[in-house]
């Protein structure tokens, strides 16, 4: 309860004091090592002066100047680094306050463009089952947590889901990975000729499933198959990469390394890395000329968009990230993270899956390996783990599996990119002992 509606002087959760790197210190003198940036968000962990001197500095000059009437230096400079840096295709930016604000304004856009293009009957999202794209109506529609729409589900438009590519459960008896990935992405087209192709405006996915699934990323191949479905059938594709984007899995969009580039793709989380509230939608170029030579602009805006500080904090985490070449750190401190899970959890009864990209790694808790059974929801396994891991100092994310009896528990890690060797061994310690304590 206190999570919902904190009232901030009753709560009974310690109060962060400080912040120290990759610590977060409470007003009791206790460090907790932050093992999943919040929930993927402090990629630069916690008071980094480089940043906190640009907000400085900035908070001097300006602090807002609404994008009704005025646009600013640190908009405008975010806004061009990110095209640079952008994968192919995508010429332009939104800028919104997170994640949820971004997948919302996603939809609505690729909603537009399908009106400016004369093809006013697109207007179905088809995304993946499990999947999470924020709580927001539009964003929660799009989702495939059941857990979470539940309650909802009456105030929502209707949206349909495919399987996720989810090796470790989906990939059937004798089939190799290539041809698992390319039967999930095959569901695309099956759904798409199910409810009338040219009914569908979008398919959402992330390439790295993160809060719902634990760092799943897709198989070789899933998402090559993806894009051409979508291509065939004159659909945008919308990656969602919220939580795996900003270099979180080691390259600065994850779909790279998937070899695809979206229509629309959002990010957020790591993009301010907590220093700031910030979220962005990127699109192609095709889809703004069509607002831009259409009805001339996108119905849509918030009052917060385009935040001098929140832009110059995250121009500051991407100048950051570049000048320490804090991407080549993500993959060496991710292969280093992933090579400790191995030998602490490969022989253990109960880890049934290690995985994941980059400082972006998940695993897997089962009952049982050789079936996969999960743990009984019942047992609130995730939660025990993530109360034991906090008592020894740790802050890690687990969550449960959405479907019971489907997908199991799992726990997120996503430590920050200056991560050290022997924060590493910490992280892998502490973890192993909440595990420990948690399962009798
Ligand atoms: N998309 C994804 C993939 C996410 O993980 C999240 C947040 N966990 C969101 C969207 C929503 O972001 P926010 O909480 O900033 O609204």
């Amino acid at each position: 309860m206190s999570f919902l509606f904190p009232r901030y002087c009753h709560s009974n959760l310690p109060i962060a004091d400080y912040g120290d790197g990759c610590y977060i210190v409470d007003k009791q003198g206790k460090r907790y090592l932050d093992g999943s940036g919040g929930a993927a968000v402090s990629c630069l962990g916690h008071s980094d002066p480089q940043v906190t001197e640009a907000l400085k500095q900035q908070l001097d000059k300006i602090a807002f100047a609404h994008t009704g009437f005025l646009s600013s230096e640190p908009a405008e400079a975010l806004a061009e680094t990110l095209i640079k840096l952008a994968p192919e295709g995508i010429e332009r930016v939104y800028l919104v306050s997170g994640g949820s604000e971004a997948v919302e304004a996603s939809i609505k856009l690729a909603r537009q463009y399908f009106l400016e293009i004369d093809q006013p009957q697109r207007h179905r999202v088809i995304a993946r089952q499990q999947s999470y794209h924020g709580n927001t109506l539009g964003a929660l529609a799009a989702g495939g947590n059941e857990w979470r729409r539940a309650q909802f589900a009456p105030l929502m438009v209707e949206t349909s889901h495919i399987a996720p590519c989810y090796e470790y459960r989906g990939k059937q008896d004798g089939e190799t990975t290539y041809e698992f990935g390319q039967r999930v992405a095959n569901e695309l087209e099956t759904e798409l000729l199910r409810v009338g192709p040219e009914s569908v405006m979008a398919f959402i996915a992330e390439p790295v499933v993160g809060a719902t699934s634990g760092a799943v990323p897709a198989v070789e191949g899933y998402f090559k198959r993806i894009r051409e479905i979508c291509d065939n059938y004159g659909v945008l594709l919308i990656l969602d990469e919220v939580m795996c984007g900003m270099g979180r899995t080691g390259s600065l969009f994850a779909c790279e390394q998937d070899g695809v580039s979206p229509d629309i793709l959002t990010i957020a989380k790591g993009l301010g890395a907590g220093y700031q509230p910030i979220g962005a939608m990127l699109c192609s170029g095709a889809i703004y000329n069509a607002i831009s030579e259409g009805s001339g602009f996108f119905q849509h805006g918030h009052t917060y968009m385009g935040h001098p500080m929140a832009a110059t904090a995250a121009s500051a985490v991407l100048t950051a990230i570049t000048e320490r070449d804090l991407l080549s750190a993500v993959n060496q401190q991710g292969d280093l993270l992933t090579q400790k899970l191995h030998e602490a959890f490969d022989e253990h009864p109960h880890i049934g899956d290690i995985r994941g990209r980059g400082l972006f790694r998940g695993i897997e808790l089962v009952e049982d390996r050789d079936s996969k059974t999960p743990f009984a929801k019942s047992q609130q396994l995730n939660k025990k783990i993530k109360a034991a891991a906090f008592e020894a100092g740790l802050i890690c994310y687990p969550m449960g599996g959405t479907i019971d009896g489907q997908n199991g528990d799992h726990i997120l890690l996503a430590p920050p990119f200056i991560i050290s060797n022997t924060q590493i061994d910490e992280l892998v310690e502490k973890l192993s002992l909440a595990i420990r304590q948690s399962i009798n």
